[in-house]
Parts: structure tokens; C-alpha cells; sequence
């Protein structure tokens, strides 16, 4: 197995990663609120993480993943006030939010599937599990951690040593966010106490409720991510993953009650993206228009073109969209393609000398997922002292976890590509004919393009063709 060292948002440092069954990795994901499009901010978190899941397996991990849909309890602050925001979805475009959940659910597997984003082994909505929320709750009552007031069951932090094991914040920073736009709920022992069962609420019109032992009433956001990891992974989990603005309060709150419930350490990794800003800063679903994929492609991008230019930066530094920027690496995208296209897939593998590149690609996977060096790796493949075939070989073994269909033939395309790779290596041939002063040669070359209706000129810029 290759080493893979990994920051870790809980130490607060670079680590080996060592997980809790040799050869064997458990993986959560918290996922989507499904009551509007993802934002291209969203799916660069799904794609880091999904980097990070190919690495693993690359290395020879068998991994399993589990996400959860989030289609109830998400209120539109991410502490305890406000709408539900499905409803809001569900009010914004007329429907039930069972319709909203399962419209954008699927909207969101799609922009996915564009994106090259493995579907995880587990996808749990967090409306089929109410019963496993109920047990945990009654468990955490037990346990003297949780308590029922004004008719909501709240999570009493005042119970743990140590509640911000994961943020470095301390209760004084809090506070003032909490003055600033959380209005004080008079039910909570603690200021950071948080909602496990709600009842009570101002927004009442809440579609979707269910029966439970304080009335009836929906989970809190954080308890389904508890639940469904323990549900499908066990009591021990080995990494952890979301955006920066999960680690408070919500990934908080998940150590919180799971440690609690267990009665023993959870989740060993901690795995934060940080976020896709855009020039007036963080992305949000309610700032109006929204930048997804498809407005993306709208614009004339591919959807990998922005995979790309996620991969060219480390998931652990924000990343400012601009679309110069992607203009960039959508001409550096199409430039490789090409490159890799036009490379002869016939011959005898190079074996001894693939090995260092190969060993030079999992060393930056596992050097806290460097991804823009793995990139540099690809580039360093085509600039070598190698043949084609082993070129190509190693790419497409690459393309495993970096999925920019490198190796892959335009849908639909696949004539094409051959095509301008033919033609690009008769031109390539036909020049280096005329610096050696074979004219014959080169007059052959241009009369064999010809011939299949292939036009070739030459111009101050190069040769240029047309068909
Ligand atoms: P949500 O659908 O709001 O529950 O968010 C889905 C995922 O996207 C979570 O892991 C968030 O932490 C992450 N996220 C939210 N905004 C951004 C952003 N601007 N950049 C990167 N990730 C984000
Ligand atoms: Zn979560």
C-alpha cells in the first residue's frame, strides 16, 4: 500500500494516514441540501472529495463511501433559527418538497456525472432514516446528554469537555455571532446547545413531519449525518469529508453526539475543501444567479474544463473563479487532449521507465492530494524519453483518479480525434521532409492528404489544414 499523508482539520496537521482495518477505508461524505442546483463552489468539494476517494483506491484501498441526500432539517442558518430549506424550496417554485428533493437530487447526479464525479457506494436520503434519528436521540436522553424544552430536544455541549475539538473556536467568538444574527432560543442551557428533534417552531408549515416520542415533529440537520455514517459504516470511521464551512457548527456538532452516543472516539480523519469564491466572495444559493454547470456549458466550457481548473489548485487553499482564468486552462485542456490523442497506442510498454513517473504521480496523491503536482506528472509523461504506447499507458492509468477523460475519445468524436491526430502527424512528417530538403517527400505527404480531400497551407503562423 503507498503512503498517503493527509491533513487533518482534528490534529490540525500533515499525518500518515493509518486506517482502522489494514488495506480498508471508511468515508463519509455529508451531501447535498437538494432545494436548488449545486453552485460550481458545492461541486468543487464533490470533486477534491472524489479525488481524494480514486486516490485511495489507486493505492490499492478498498474503500467504501457513504453520502447522505440532505432533504429535511437543513434550516437556512446553520445553527438552529430559520426555515426549513427545502420549504423555501418548495415555496420559490410551487411544488411539494418530496418534488423538490427528487428534482434536484437528480439534477445534482447529473451535473456529477459531467464532472466525472463517482456516485459513493451508499446514498441515503435523510427522510429514509427517521427511525434510526428517533433511537439515537432516545439514547443520547439516556445518557443524560440531551434534553426536551419548550417541546424541541436539544443536545446539552455543557455535558463535554471539550465541545470544539474540531474548530478553534471558543465561546467568546461565538457569542458575538450569535448576537449578530441568531436570534437567542430561551429553550437552550448552553448557547451552542443545538436542536436534535424539533416540535416547536416558528415556521410551522413544515411539510414533512413524523411521529417520534416528543410529538411530532423532524430531525435537526446534524443528527442524520451522524446517524447515516453509523448506520452503514459502523462506530468506527476512518476520514470524514465536506466544505470549510462544515467544520462549525455542523461537523462540531457531529463529533459531539456521536462520541456521545458511542461512548468512544469516532472519526479519526477530518478531510475540509475550502471554498470557490467569486469576486463578491463566497458562493451561495440564495445570492440569486448562481454559477452551475450548465451555465458553464451555456458558455462554451466542457464541464471537465472546470474539473481542471479544480485539480490545478490544492484543495486547501480558497480558490477565486475568474473566467480568464478558465479560458486558461480550457486551452491548456483542449492542448493536452490533443497531445495525448495524437500518441501511437501500439508498441511494447516501457516498463522500467514508466515505474518513475508512476512512482512520482502517487507520491503527489499522497502528499496531502497534491493535485496540480499529479497534473505537472502528465505533462512530464509527454515530455519523455519513452515511447508512445507506455506514454499513453501511464495516462490513462492516471486518469483513474484525476478523470479528465484524457485518454478518452470525444463522445460522438472518436473519428474526429483520430482524424486531426493523423493529420497533425503527416504534418509533423511533411516538415521535418522539407528541413532534410525532401521534396519528393514532403510533395508525397501533401498529395496523400489530398487525396483524402485534406488541405494543407502554409502560412507565416505554420501549416494549417482544412478538410
Ligand atoms: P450544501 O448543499 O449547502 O449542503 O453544501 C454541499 C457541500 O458544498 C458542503 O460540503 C459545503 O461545505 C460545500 N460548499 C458550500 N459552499 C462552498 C463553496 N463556495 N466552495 C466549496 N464548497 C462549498
Ligand atoms: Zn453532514
Amino acid at each position: 500500500m503507498s503512503k498517503m499523508n493527509l491533513y487533518n482539520t482534528l490534529t490540525k496537521k500533515v499525518e500518515p494516514f493509518v486506517p482502522n482495518i489494514e488495506g480498508k477505508v471508511s468515508m463519509y461524505t455529508c451531501g447535498p441540501t437538494v432545494y436548488h442546483f449545486a453552485h460550481i463552489g458545492n461541486l468543487r468539494s464533490y470533486i477534491m472529495e472524489d479525488v481524494l476517494e480514486k486516490s485511495f483506491r489507486y493505492m490499492g484501498y478498498d474503500v467504501k463511501r457513504v453520502m447522505n441526500i440532505t432533504d429535511v432539517g437543513h434550516l437556512s442558518s446553520d445553527a438552529d433559527s430559520g426555515e426549513d430549506k427545502m420549504l423555501i424550496g418548495a415555496k420559490r417554485e410551487k411544488k411539494t418538497v418530496m418534488e423538490i428533493a427528487a428534482f434536484y437530487r437528480e439534477a445534482f447526479f447529473q451535473d456529477c456525472e459531467k464532472l466525472n464525479i463517482k456516485t459513493p457506494d451508499v446514498v441515503e436520503p435523510a427522510t429514509n432514516c427517521i427511525a434510526e434519528f428517533i433511537m439515537m436521540i432516545e439514547r443520547l436522553i439516556e445518557k443524560g446528554y440531551a434534553y426536551v424544552a419548550g417541546g424541541n430536544v436539544y443536545f446539552d455541549t455543557g455535558k463535554l469537555e471539550n465541545y470544539y475539538v474540531l474548530s478553534n473556536q471558543n465561546e467568546e467568538e461565538l457569542l458575538v455571532g450569535v448576537r449578530e444574527d441568531v436570534e437567542e432560543d430561551r429553550n437552550k442551557r448552553n448557547k451552542t446547545d443545538f436542536v436534535l428533534w424539533f416540535t416547536k417552531s416558528k415556521f410551522d408549515a413544515q411539510e414533512l413531519k413524523w411521529d417520534s416520542p416528543w410529538g411530532v415533529g423532524y430531525p435537526g440537520w446534524h443528527i442524520e449525518c451522524s446517524a447515516i455514517s453509523i448506520k452503514h459504516l459502523g462506530e468506527k470511521l476512518d476520514i470524514h469529508c465536506g466544505g470549510i464551512d462544515n467544520v462549525f457548527p455542523h461537523h462540531t456538532n457531529e463529533i459531539a453526539q456521536s462520541e456521545a452516543y458511542l461512548g468512544h472516539k469516532w472519526c479519526n480523519y477530518w478531510f475540509h475543501v475550502l471554498h470557490l469564491n467569486d469576486s463578491t466572495g463566497k458562493m451561495s444559493k440564495s445570492k440569486g444567479e448562481f454559477l452551475t454547470v450548465s451555465l458553464l456549458e451555456e458558455k462554451g466550457y466542457h464541464p471537465l474544463v472546470y474539473r481542471m481548473f479544480c485539480l490545478q489548485s490544492h484543495y486547501r487553499k480558497p480558490l477565486l473563479f475568474h473566467y480568464d482564468v478558465l479560458d486558461n486552462v480550457k486551452a491548456a485542456y483542449e492542448k493536452l487532449r490533443k497531445k495525448v490523442a495524437s500518441l501511437d497506442r501500439e508498441g511494447e510498454l516501457q516498463q522500467e521507465k514508466m515505474k518513475g513517473y508512476e512512482d512520482a504521480f502517487v507520491c503527489a496523491l499522497g502528499n496531502d492530494i497534491n493535485t496540480s503536482q499529479a497534473i505537472t506528472v502528465v505533462y512530464d509523461v509527454l515530455k519523455a524519453d519513452m515511447n508512445d504506447a507506455s506514454k499513453f499507458a501511464l495516462i490513462d492509468r492516471f486518469d483513474q483518479v484525476l478523470s479528465l477523460d484524457l485518454t478518452k475519445e470525444k463522445e460522438g468524436n472518436a473519428a474526429d480525434a483520430d482524424l486531426t491526430a493523423y493529420i497533425e502527424d503527416m504534418i509533423q512528417q511533411r516538415n521535418a521532409a522539407r528541413k532534410e530538403k525532401d521534396f519528393a517527400r514532403a510533395d508525397a505527404i501533401r498529395k496523400e492528404l489530398l487525396d483524402k480531400g485534406i488541405e494543407i497551407k502554409d502560412t507565416r503562423e505554420g501549416t494549417i489544414w482544412n478538410l
